[in-house]
């Protein structure tokens, strides 16, 4: 019996929705359903346990999963409040669920830079990261720990701010409050212990990450086609993002236009095409790419 490939993914969520589209579009097919906390997948040896974010990386490091989908943000804090060294590394980095943990004061308080929280309490889920930043900062302020509701503690008085995570501002602005400094930048990213997989794992593992990158390259990648001047191909070319040498088709019945075709590895904007329209380059089509591997 082949051996099955574990990975530890937030069960419900912001992280779980987007974790699980990712792994279909890598053909794994599986169905999420009740309160399991395994599921199958169908087409490959590999099992998903379905957990809260917060444990997954303990879960890698201590060998109830393989390789875990975890914000970095949950990462770091628990590499950083671990008792023991934490046995979780990034392996890649996926792209989604960006978020930033910031430090948030009252629109009209008096905290409008890091300095000015000398003194203060900080309500925070994330004491671990926190509490790095205030002692590189050589800042004296006091952590308050919350579960959750971080957003509501100055207006009941726990905090002079807060630090929690935020990605529109949509939930600090219902609250009066205002983001003066970032402390973390995070995304999802694929994590994995030091532990040596088995030859099986290990293969299966490469697979995936191969068919994460096509995915996460295809999303940005399009192959775009038009129809150019023959004498303004080199310039239209110049204008194409990221694209390697594209393929130029002769047009029957044209002696001066020229079919191009191109793959480009960044998004293309209107802008570019009204460019490439003014160079002369006509019938223009940007299509996605639904998979890719190099
Ligand atoms: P759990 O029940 O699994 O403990 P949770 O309530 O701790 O879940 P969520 O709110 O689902 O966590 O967020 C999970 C992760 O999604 C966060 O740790 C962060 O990496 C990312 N995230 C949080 N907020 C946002 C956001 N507004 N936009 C995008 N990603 C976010
Ligand atoms: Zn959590």
């Amino acid at each position: 019996m082949t051996e099955r490939l574990r990975i530890a993914l937030q069960k419900k969520g912001r992280l779980a929705d987007d974790s699980f589209a990712l792994l279909k579009k890598c053909g794994l097919r599986f169905a999420i359903r009740g309160g399991g906390l395994l599921a199958r997948v169908k087409n490959m040896p590999i099992d998903l346990l379905l957990v809260r974010d917060d444990d997954i990386p303990s879960f890698v490091a201590n060998n109830a999963a393989d390789i875990g989908i975890v914000g970095e943000n949950v990462l770091v804090e628990e590499q950083l409040t671990a008792k023991t060294k934490l046995d979780a590394e990034i392996t890649m980095r996926l792209g989604f669920s960006r978020c930033k943990l910031s430090l948030a004061a009252a629109d009209m308080g008096d905290i409008k830079k890091p300095t000015d929280l000398n003194g203060t309490r900080i309500a925070t889920t994330y004491p671990g990261v926190l509490g790095k930043y205030l002692k590189d900062k050589n800042i004296d302020a006091t952590a308050v720990e919350m579960k959750g509701a971080v957003e509501l503690a100055p207006s009941i008085g726990i905090a002079e701010s807060i630090c929690d995570l935020v990605s529109s501002g949509a939930t600090l602005e219902a609250n009066g409050l205002t983001a003066f400094e970032t402390i973390l930048k995070s995304e999802a990213v694929l994590i994995q212990s030091g532990r040596d997989l088995s030859e099986d794992k290990q293969a299966l593992l490469a697979k995936l990450m191969s068919r994460i990158d096509g995915v996460i390259k295809s999303a940005e990648t399009k192959y775009i086609m038009l129809n150019a001047p023959k004498d303004k191909v080199a310039a239209i070319t110049q204008l194409l993002p990221g694209s390697d040498a594209p393929t130029i088709i002769p047009l029957a019945g044209s002696d001066d236009l020229v079919a191009l075709q191109a793959v480009c590895t960044e998004n293309i904007f209107w802008e570019t095409l009204e460019d490439l329209k003014a160079l002369g380059a006509r019938a223009i089509l940007v299509l996605p790419i639904e998979k890719m591997m190099s």
